[in-house]
């Protein structure tokens, strides 16, 4: 299954949702590996999610996952930046 990020329009083609399901259902929240944002599966297709709307216990767990998204990001980044330093290509 295949859903498109309403904020980055990023193609997501894999999907793993919070309780371990293959595929997102209705309602599901979805977190972008791309930008980060948090949207939820509604109708066939993601629609933005504002994360004040979410209970709490849902809100500490997407904490959670963008804290390994942003700390796997900057390991990334900063390999590139010190291929770039090299002169080698990132
Ligand atoms: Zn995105």
């Amino acid at each position: 299954m295949n859903t498109r990020c309403p904020y980055c329009n990023y193609l997501a083609t894999e999907h793993e949702t919070l309780d371990n399901q293959k595929n997102p259902k209705e309602g599901d929240i979805s977190f972008c590996i791309e930008c980060g944002e948090v949207s939820k599966y509604f109708e066939g297709c993601l629609i933005p999610v504002d994360v004040y709307d979410l209970d709490k216990a849902t809100r500490k767990e997407i904490r959670g996952i963008q804290t390994a998204w942003l700390r796997t990001k900057m390991i990334l980044k900063t390999k590139q930046n010190r291929k770039v330093l090299k002169g080698e290509k990132p």
